[in-house]
């Protein structure tokens, strides 16, 4: 009696084991490793340049490229080239692309349209010259969920990187007065620039932050940068669409060294910096090789 009760214990308590952990496993694969429902791929913060992926004198190439000037680009990433690392003002840059060098994103944004959000895939890709944004159709498969906030905050949108995934606040955008046109080229400009960050890369408005265009209240072509449309101070440039700059495609390519599975993206920008790829309205146009 005595044996066979402590068999039947045993035999409830592995039970109760194996169940634990089909649980955990289950977590683990529905949920992903930080069981956030948004951002299902842990933020990687490694900082640090691939050296395989380019040569030095094409790391200085590229650093000169992002360096830009007051209003464009970002001096922090010019310690890529100096220190092989990939920082912001000394602090590791995150993305959010994962260990298999492409993005996966699941859309449940309303403001932001399936086609709209096909685009800025295709854009990205283009940009690259390979594939590395992919949208996916089911949400466990994705690294990070694009959706609309319902909090009323005082921004457009926002790439957040703890487990919110892509928040977009379609009550904060007073754009009603553009042309259609307008008003859909700078969404799909906030949603090309919301991926930028996933993809690592930092704002592109000047300084060690990037962030002198914007706080100095000034609009640019880069799109990682202040991007607007259709104001009086507003580049003239913004009114053909969303145009790639060399500063987001050599920004990329830094990016692209520092991922958990470095990648050599967006070189042609050694060679052809004035190429670019162009988002009007839902067409997509490419210089691009
Ligand atoms: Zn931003």
């Amino acid at each position: 009696m005595h044996r066979t009760g402590g068999i039947w214990l045993a035999a409830i308590l592995a039970v109760i084991l194996i169940g634990f952990l089909g649980y955990r496993v289950t977590n683990y694969v529905i949920k992903g490793p930080n069981q956030q429902y948004y951002q299902r791929t842990k933020a990687d913060r490694r900082g640090k340049i691939d050296r395989s992926i380019y040569s030095q004198s094409e790391l200085r190439q590229l650093t000169v490229l992002t360096h830009g000037n007051r209003y464009s680009g970002n001096t922090s990433l010019d310690t890529a080239a100096t220190q092989h690392v990939y920082q912001l003002n000394g602090h590791n840059l995150p993305n959010i692309v994962g260990a298999d060098g492409i993005l996966k994103l699941y859309s449940k944004s309303t403001f932001m349209t399936p086609a709209m959000v096909r685009d800025a895939a295709e854009y990205w890709n283009k940009l690259a010259g390979k594939q590395i944004v992919v949208i996916v159709n089911k949400q466990y498969q994705s690294d990070e969920v694009i959706h609309d906030g319902q909090h009323n905050q005082h921004v457009l949108g926002g790439q957040t990187y703890n487990g919110q995934g892509i928040k977009f606040y379609p009550a904060n955008w007073q754009i009603s007065h553009l042309s259609a046109k307008n008003q859909q080229n700078w969404k799909e400009a906030a949603l090309i620039h919301e991926i930028g960050h996933a993809l690592g890369i930092p704002h592109l408005g000047g300084g060690p932050l990037g962030s002198n265009a914007a706080n100095a209240g000034i609009a640019i072509t880069d799109f990682m940068g202040p991007w607007a449309v259709g104001g009086t101070h507003t580049p003239a440039q913004n009114e053909y669409g969303v145009r790639s700059t060399a500063v987001d495609a050599a920004a990329l390519a830094l990016a692209g060294a520092s991922w958990q599975k470095p990648r050599r993206l967006a070189s042609w920008v050694l060679t052809s910096p004035t190429r670019a790829v162009t988002y009007n309205h839902g067409r997509i146009t490419s210089t691009i090789p």
